[in-house]
């Protein structure tokens, strides 16, 4: 049985609207759609009169940094002795693991509410709201500020179209809706300007194209040409000067090869820890490719983390994808 938006929302919507103090939490290295989502969702909070707060481990990334309000946000650590949420709103996280032991700390003593849509959510919170249909948690946050009749203000706005455009590739990807259309047009009314927030998006130093070099120099292709990986070393990121968010969208390249069905773009941070990205055209599960390796995400597009060399989880990936083929 499908469930209609009103009663999807239901099963979130007593708790939140009970609590005074809420922290919303985006995951870790958030993207457009979790700081959209989070940042959407505060503001319609505030608005209700509760004390809503977006809780960030890291500064925003440089791509993102000039859309968002500072002044409803809660960096660690420095600020988080002076807000003890009642209610934590968990977005666009398949796993409790996604926010970080630091945060799952400091929310152990609220009860947590758990808005995603990844299909992997392991549904881990004391609510949970899980719609795999959902081309972003920006369009479920949107059918939630609806249902609590708050009017989208620019800002808001702004951040929901943010997050349905990132996640749908700017809608191009296999999650692109008449719905999430519908959406986004609905926010362009309401004032998101498409074209400041993508001129935002694209900024970026030039170092990000100096790494991009190097990251294109190393495209290597496995099983006939049907897995393409995108290597991303501590070296690179050295010699091009470039910092994590410069990858931003690079499996984009592996992954638009003809005769590549699966794309995987390796980044190693440098703490012995090798971040994995995986896209897939649609014949092979990607998410139960990194699901098998603690992470998660989509059907089409998923990530997982390795404690091991990048060789190594280069090795495994490809194994894991050739017998899943
Ligand atoms: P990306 O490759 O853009 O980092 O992530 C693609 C999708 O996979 C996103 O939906 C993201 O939430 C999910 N994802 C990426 N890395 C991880 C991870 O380490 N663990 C989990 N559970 N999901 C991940
Ligand atoms: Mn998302």
């Amino acid at each position: 049985m499908t469930l209609n938006i009103t009663e999807q929302v239901a099963k979130v919507l007593k708790p939140i609207m009970a609590a005074k103090r809420i922290a919303v939490i985006p995951h870790i290295n958030p993207d457009g759609d979790a700081l959209g989502g989070m940042s959407a969702l505060v503001d319609a909070l505030r608005i209700k009169g509760i004390d809503a707060r977006g809780i960030l481990i890291q500064q925003l990334p440089s791509y993102l940094n000039e859309l968002f309000k500072k002044d409803n946000l809660i960096f660690y650590p420095e600020n988080f002795s002076q807000f003890s949420p009642q209610i934590s709103i968990v977005i666009d996280s398949s796993s409790l693991d996604r926010i970080g032991d630091d945060i799952a700390y400091y929310i152990r003593h609220s009860k947590v509410i758990n808005i995603d849509h990844h299909a992997s959510n392991l549904n881990f919170g004391d609510f949970n709201w899980v719609d795999a249909d959902a081309s972003s948690v920006c369009e479920m946050i949107y059918e939630f500020i609806k249902e609590i009749d708050v009017r989208i203000t620019p800002d808001m706005a702004s951040n929901i179209y943010l997050g349905i455009s990132t996640d749908t590739g700017n809608f191009t990807h296999a999650n692109t809706s008449a719905k999430c259309m519908n959406i986004a047009a609905k926010m362009i009314a309401c004032g998101a300007n498409p074209n400041n927030l993508s001129m935002a998006l694209e900024m970026s130093g030039y170092n990000r194209y100096r790494l991009l070099a190097l990251a294109l120099q190393s495209i290597e292709f496995y099983n006939g040409g049907s897995i393409s990986v995108m290597p991303v070393t501590h070296h690179m990121m050295n010699k091009a000067g470039a910092v994590f968010n410069d990858t931003y969208d690079f499996i984009e390249y592996p992954r638009r090869i003809k005769g590549v069905d699966v794309a995987i773009l390796l980044y190693e941070n440098g703490d012995g820890l090798v971040h994995a990205s995986l896209r897939s055209k649609g014949r092979v599960d990607v998410s139960k490719i990194a699901l098998g390796f603690g992470g998660g995400g989509h059907k089409v597009a998923a990530g997982c983390t390795f404690n091991a060399s990048i060789d190594k989880a280069k090795e495994d990936l490809i194994r894991a994808v050739s017998y899943n083929d």
